[in-house]
């Protein structure tokens, strides 16, 4: 087990406690970050964005699932139950028990398939029809508050599917990866991921639209799982060591125990 759960004794200012602008120091510390993750791991292949209501049931079915087992179900699905394009009425129409089997190799399929067939069927009341396409012409907060009335939609996912998807809103998903890396980089307090994805989006440059904060995402990801993994950091040749407080604590306490 990693010892990094220690408070950072040189706690950061809280974003949400400063008034006015950010100082120089605070508005780059996210660039910072981007600059050396991009220089260790290169740049993101660009996504090509889903439709909302397939990045929804991506997004709804793939909480604590590998990306490749989530991958793989959203090619299940797409073989057994999409009719075209965006059309996943039948799949809304299967039986619980057959969407069950279908997405069996992803965490909880016992929870999740109940939970999404009701939400397809919720989508399909309240639109009149099964799709997402409408969210297009609200505000960010909007589409993301009404999102979070299906049930297993919270801020992580909402932010996904106003990101990711074709809505490409700004927004920072902010999942047990992300949160385990700006922790141990101490780059706001310590907090739950809705209350960090707040204080991130306080940081995050202006001139970075929907498109920079996914690759963002994808490189703080790319990270977690090559360097900064939960029970093994890779202290010593991490990009981000010299700005980390964690790794360098972790690699004094190394040469403490082995001088
Ligand atoms: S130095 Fe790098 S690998 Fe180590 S805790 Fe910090 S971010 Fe993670």
């Amino acid at each position: 087990m990693a010892k990094d759960l220690i408070p950072n004794p040189e706690s950061p200012a809280d974003p949400e406690s400063v008034r006015g602008p950010l100082t120089p120091e605070q508005a780059d510390k996210l660039p910072h970050i981007h600059r050396l993750l991009l220089g260790y791991y290169g740049q993101p292949k660009p996504r090509e964005p889903w439709d909302p209501l397939t990045q929804f049931i991506y997004s709804l079915l793939s909480s604590r699932t590998k990306t490749p087992a989530s991958q793989q179900v959203m090619r299940d699905l797409e073989r057994i139950f999409r009719a075209g394009p965006g059309n996943w009425e039948p799949l809304r129409d299967a039986s619980v028990s057959d969407i069950e089997r279908a997405i069996a190799i992803v965490t909880f399929p016992e929870q999740k398939a109940p939970r999404l067939k009701q939400a397809l069927e919720q989508i399909t009341a309240r639109v009149g029809s099964l799709t997402l396409d409408f969210l297009a012409k609200y505000r960010t907060e909007k589409i993301r508050s009404w999102l979070e009335q299906f049930e297993g939609v919270g801020p992580q996912v909402s932010a996904a599917i106003v990101n990711f998807s074709t809505l490409r809103r700004r927004a920072l998903s902010i999942d047990a990866n992300h949160l385990r890396v700006i922790q141990r980089l101490c780059t706001v307090p310590r907090a739950d991921a809705a209350t960090t994805e707040t204080r991130l989006m306080r940081l995050v440059p202006e001139t970075w639209d929907a498109a920079m904060l996914d690759d963002h995402h994808t490189l703080i990801q790319l990270h977690a799982h090559t360097l900064c993994t939960f029970a093994d950091p890779k202290c010593a040749p991490c990009p981000l060591l010299k700005i980390c407080p964690t790794g360098q604590r972790n690699q004094a306490e190394l040469h403490l125990t082995n001088p």
